[in-house]
């Protein structure tokens, strides 16, 4: 066997031993309780319970948003498109946001949350990709790309009914991603970098999920953002200096940049801070835009089958 291949089924490993231990979610102890219990009356009920505490696990616990949904299910949320602020006052806010301005935000979203729940029941077949277009047609407020693929991937773990084809799920390429990925040594933040969705540093991560899980890449995505996190949840890959020890990747990593931040390089600075003249992160900003259009010509040109010379050439 290769040693790439032994790689791959080390990682393979890893990743399906991970799912196998990991710490159970509230929300899915509890929708299946209460899925058990006969509590949902529909398949419209089961789908608006997801949206909805998906949407609240934002910048917040599991257990926070898990409480909101409970509460806003008790005020009748599965039943009305409408909740007045006397009903719903406040929420347990996430970071960053007062709790009354939380409630208020969900009051104003939950006529769309209905809407977007009929849709998904109207149909039994769906592929992710197909999901995912649909969550950004309705755009519910504060349902973004991150919420709604774990919405997505909280439909396919519960509910068994709807059938959704995970193959062309992708993966989130965040900051916590996008670093693992390159201390792993499967990003390079020098070739590959990232400026949203189809970008060289995308496209190689997509890629490589799928051929890790040819039929559910999103088993990657957690495992990786978890690991990236800080030390208080239980993170490893922290911007410099990780803790390798206790990191579930620590037998088969390349350590690649362990003193500076993958991210400082191969990410887009403008997704971390606001762009502002006069600030040094406008003329880092400037480069970076010039170093991305480049690696997106080079990676046009590599789709496209032309290399080596013909790079130069070409540009
Ligand atoms: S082993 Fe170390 S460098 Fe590799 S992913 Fe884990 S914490 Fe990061």
């Amino acid at each position: 066997m290769s040693w790439e291949k032994e790689w791959l089924d080390n990682f393979r490993k890893i990743i399906v031993e991970y799912h196998k231990n990991r710490a159970p979610d509230p929300f899915m102890i509890w929708f299946r309780k209460k899925d058990a219990e006969g509590f949902f009356n529909d398949a419209f009920e089961k789908v608006l319970t997801i949206l909805i505490d998906a949407r609240f696990d934002q910048r917040t616990t599991a257990k926070n948003a898990l409480q909101n949904t409970v509460q806003v299910i008790q005020l009748g949320a599965l039943k009305r498109e409408f909740l007045s602020p006397e009903e719903l006052p406040y929420l347990i806010p996430r970071q960053g946001m007062a709790g009354e301005r939380w409630a208020a935000l969900f009051r104003s979203s939950l006529q769309k949350l209905h809407e977007l729940a009929r849709i998904i029941v109207s149909k039994r077949n769906w592929s992710a990709s197909e999901l995912l277009a649909l969550f950004q047609n309705v755009r519910v407020p504060y349902l973004g790309v991150k919420m709604s693929r774990l919405a997505v991937r909280l439909l396919y773990e519960l509910i068994p009914t709807l059938r959704i084809d995970m193959r062309d799920y992708k993966i989130p390429i965040d900051s916590l991603v996008y670093r693992v990925l390159c201390r792993l040594g499967i990003l390079d933040p020098y070739n590959d970098v990232y400026f949203g969705e189809n970008s060289p540093a995308d496209l190689k991560a997509q890629s490589f999920a799928k051929a890790v899980f040819p039929e559910s890449p999103h088993l990657l995505d957690e495992p990786l953002w978890a690991t990236g996190r800080q030390a208080n949840v239980g993170g490893h890959c922290y911007p410099k200096n990780p803790n390798c020890k206790g990191c579930i990747f620590n037998n088969i990593c390349k350590r690649k940049f362990p003193y500076l931040d993958p991210t400082e390089l191969g990410m887009n600075t403008s997704f971390k801070y606001k762009r502002t003249e006069g600030d040094t992160a406008y003329s880092r900003d400037e480069n970076f835009d010039k170093k991305a259009q480049f690696a997106k010509f080079v990676e046009e040109l590599k789709q496209k089958g032309i290399r080596g010379e013909e790079y130069r050439e070409k540009s």
